[in-house]
């Protein structure tokens, strides 16, 4: 098969399978006993939490472990309002579903929000930002880069607009990690949230990493774990596999990089030498290397991706957390596109060991596929 689908999740690298085994195996205590099992537990933990902070640039005492981008999310926003006398919220309109939902929770608690709209490149609407920031924002929530259309936004300059007026700056890496260079410390973020299974880290666990000063309130009621942060006993086997992503992102990033710059190349033209009407969405100039957003004239992204699976590629048409709603994407529908239009968005996201010659193959046979449909009739309304 041909897994396109790395923006839901990535195959798990090779050593963060073998760091996971090797800890399921021989490091069975409790992170927080104090008998020699334990300290080998903790000394398991407390090497993710340095390599995390290495591989983003941070100090390593910024660093909460936690079960995943979700639950970090949750946290930040949350802690944000209820510590804040007159919260508003503002955060872009293409947010993850953790984000926005998030979001959406509190403003029916009456936090105030407002969602920062975007042009029909997924490109954020200068000079809106000021204006809120007048108004009295209080946080501003921007991803890195997006999980749909995989625009690069721009951080450091966003960061230091949203610091200048003394607000809070929250950004979702998730996306960004293994893919651009990520320096917390010179971006002006006060949290950074973080999930490595997009770049072959294990899933159910990711951080939150903070500005120095800045306190995470645990979400959770429970025991002192992650001091007092993030109860729970510590998930010992994903803290190993998290170190060995995290540093292999610190030892390969460039070599990934150009990887993926061949693949992205390649894949683009083998699309369009054989695809007629074939529309590239987001903003191409700034996007991730792995992720291509497109719509073929006259094709339904679920047809087309049904049919594609059945010839042995995984693709998604936005995502997880939303597939299977039958809902056009909120980040395409964002953008201005109408609904069939926002339908016929298909999001193929390879990674940088996805071999070229699978991404030769897909894109004979998308372009296969989509003759057919077009031939079929099985149109969307153009
Ligand atoms: N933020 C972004 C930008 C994502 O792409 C995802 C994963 N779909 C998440 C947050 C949620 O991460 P997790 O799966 O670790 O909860």
């Amino acid at each position: 098969r041909i897994y396109l689908d790395w923006n839901a999740t990535a195959p798990v690298l090779p050593e963060v399978r073998e760091a996971m085994v090797e800890a399921l195996g021989a490091v069975h205590g409790n992170a927080s006993s104090i008998h020699r099992e334990g300290q080998a537990a903790r000394a398991v933990v407390e090497r993710a939490r340095r390599a995390v902070a290495r591989a983003v640039g941070a100090p390593a005492q910024a660093v909460v472990l936690t079960a995943g981008a979700t639950e970090s999310n949750n946290q930040v926003l949350r802690q944000h309002a209820r510590q804040t006398t007159d919260p508003f919220i503002v955060c872009t309109v293409v947010e993850h579903p953790s984000v926005l939902e998030t979001v959406r929770a509190l403003e029916k608690q009456g936090v105030r929000v407002a969602l920062w709209p975007v042009d029909s490149k997924g490109r954020l609407q200068k000079g809106w930002l000021k204006e809120q920031l007048n108004a009295g924002a209080t946080l501003v929530s921007v991803m890195w880069a997006n999980n749909e259309i995989g625009n690069i936004y721009d951080i450091a300059a966003i960061g230091a607009e949203v610091q200048a007026a003394g607000a809070t700056f929250h950004v979702d890496g998730t996306q960004a990690l293994g893919r651009i260079p990520m320096d917390f410390a010179s971006s002006h973020i006060d949290y950074m949230t973080l999930s490595f299974h997009k770049m072959g880290g294990p899933k159910g666990i990711g951080a939150i990493v903070t500005r120095e000063g800045l306190i995470v309130e645990a979400l959770l009621t429970g025991g002192h774990q992650e001091r007092g942060r993030r109860p729970g006993t510590e998930n010992v086997p994903a803290a190993a596999g998290l170190e060995a992503a995290a540093r292999a992102l610190g030892t390969q990033l460039d070599t990934w990089r150009e990887a993926l710059g061949e693949r992205r190349h390649s894949f683009i033209e083998a699309l369009q030498s054989q695809i007629e009407g074939m529309e590239l969405r987001g903003d191409t100039e700034h996007q991730l290397l792995n992720t291509l957003n497109v719509a073929f004239e006259g094709v339904d992204g679920e047809d087309l991706l049904l049919a594609i699976d059945l010839e042995g590629i995984s693709a998604s048409s936005g995502s997880a957390c939303t597939a299977g709603s039958l809902e056009p994407s909120h980040v395409v529908l964002a953008m201005g596109f109408d609904e069939p239009s926002a339908r016929r968005s298909v999001r193929l996201s390879f990674g940088p060991h996805t071999p070229m010659d699978d991404l030769e193959r897909a894109a004979s046979i998308i372009a296969a596929v989509v003759t057919r449909l077009r031939a079929m009739g099985v149109n969307s309304p153009v």
